[in-house]
């Protein structure tokens, strides 16, 4: 069994099948960093960044809600409702995990044939298994058109290890994009010294803030069979009856997968176009402490927002001349922070793009990530390549989280072992 990506959806996966038959599986990692368990989100050291899910929703074991919490207070003080640092997160993983073989390799491509996979690698060598679970992670950001990173101070992909430390300080920074990515890079540039950071997209909409005990629990009863228009008139009523759209987008979590597995591509679309960016101001919040020190820096003038986006942008010996919607100022950096792109039309993965070329995958609906059935399987490969994680996202609408994540990880075993008895590399 080779597991292409390393990050925690490689990881959970790769634990459910151990636990589920430790005997009969053999688990082999291609994945180029050299450490397993943490990829883009668990991989930070700085210890700013938090964990945007309560400490006790992040079990790696469904059965055993309060793992993650009981590991994580051998190293600090933690309980269920605690927002820890996201790298703890990636030890947890990690310690789990135990004696693996790894290969550090990009996979190249994967091609099935004969109900097997023959596996390229970027270090020339080949491999071959008879089940293949992909765990690429989403891909970096894109520019948005018709932004193109003309030099060094245009940082296209602020994850790429040491990013960050090539922004000059003293110069103002503007970040495109407002959301958490924008969040965690604001926070990183404030640790560094940096003091004039301009956000800036469209709206200009923050992230919400959890607050700091979980919503009591709502009972909704969302439509049946739902349209864009009849679940948006649903959750408005549901909105006023609550007070917060956080708490009905909290308690609509169950629901959301089937809500969506229920419209048409159109509906889909339509719904998107509505709601997405609203949608996830309060899907996906900050952790109260994250936001009070976004609050504090906004109150210092450390940080401000800038609703409208880009109007023009020139680059010369001095820096980067911007014009927003209500000043033009010149930037030492321009720092992509548009977020993770599960639009696989623009993946910049050479797996995905290769895998797409060749049309063994196609994308899944909408073009958000790939196309699956219901159990992850990608169709037409023999049921030899699997898939788990974000680019899940044309099927499951939730399929970011580590809870969901986690569920997709769980139901592998019984997934592959339906198709075959033994598994082996
Ligand atoms: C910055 C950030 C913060 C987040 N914070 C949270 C949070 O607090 N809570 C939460 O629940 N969710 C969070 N998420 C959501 C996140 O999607 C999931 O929690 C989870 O980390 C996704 O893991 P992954 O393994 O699918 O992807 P990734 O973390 O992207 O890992 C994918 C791995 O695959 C490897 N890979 C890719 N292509 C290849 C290839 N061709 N060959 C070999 N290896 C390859 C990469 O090197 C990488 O290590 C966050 C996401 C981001 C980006």
């Amino acid at each position: 069994m080779v597991i292409v990506g390393g990050g925690a959806s490689g990881v959970l996966s790769a634990l459910h099948l151990l636990w589920a038959t430790p005997e009969r599986v053999r688990v082999v990692f291609i994945e180029p960093r050299g450490e397993l368990g943490y990829g883009i989100a668990y991989g930070t050291s700085d210890p700013g960044h938090l964990l945007n899910v309560r400490a006790g929703c992040l079990s790696a074991r469904p059965d055993q809600p309060g793992h993650f919490t009981q590991w994580a207070r051998q190293h600090t003080a933690a309980h269920g409702e605690s927002f820890l640092p996201r790298s703890l997160y990636g030890n947890y993983l990690r310690s789990l995990l135990g004696p693996v073989e790894h290969i550090r390799a990009h996979v190249r491509h994967a091609i099935p044939v004969g109900g097997r996979v023959q596996i390229v690698l970027s270090n020339g060598t080949h491999r071959s298994a008879d089940r293949v679970v992909l765990a690429p992670g989403s891909s970096p950001p894109q520019w948005p058109a018709p932004l193109r990173g003309a030099d060094r101070r245009w940082i296209g992909d602020p994850w790429r290890p040491g990013a960050l430390s090539e922004v000059t300080p003293g110069k103002p920074v503007l970040l495109v994009g407002t959301g958490l990515t924008a969040v965690d890079v604001a926070l990183s540039l404030h640790a560094a010294g940096h003091r004039q950071v301009v956000a800036t997209s469209r709206r200009g909409l923050l992230p919400s803030s959890h607050p700091e005990q979980p919503h009591p629990p709502l009972r909704l009863v969302p439509p049946r069979h739902p349209t864009a228009r009849s679940l948006l008139a649903w959750a408005r009523e549901a909105r006023a009856e609550a007070g917060d759209w956080g708490a009905v987008v909290e308690a609509l979590r169950p629901h959301t997968d089937n809500l969506w597995g229920a419209m048409t591509t159109t509906e889909r679309a339509r719904l998107l176009r509505h709601i997405h960016r609203r949608w996830e101001i309060h899907r996906h919040r900050m952790a109260p402490p994250v936001a009070d020190r976004i609050d504090a820096m906004r109150e210092l003038g450390e940080l401000s927002i800038a609703p409208g986006g880009i109007r023009s942008a020139k680059t010369d010996r001095r820096g980067i001349h911007v014009e927003l919607a209500d000043r033009r100022l010149r930037f030492g950096a321009v720092i992509n922070c548009t977020g993770p792109t599960a639009d696989v039309r623009h993946s910049t993965n050479p797996l995905i793009q290769r895998l797409l070329d060749h049309r063994i995958v196609r994308p899944g609906p909408l073009a958000l990530g790939l196309d699956t059935d219901a159990d992850g399987c990608l169709p037409d490969t023999d049921s030899a390549l699997w898939l788990v994680g974000p680019l899940r996202r044309g099927h499951r609408w939730e399929t970011t989280a580590i809870p969901e994540i986690r569920t997709q990880a769980a139901a592998l075993p019984h997934s592959l072992w339906q198709q075959r008895s033994t598994i082996g590399a």
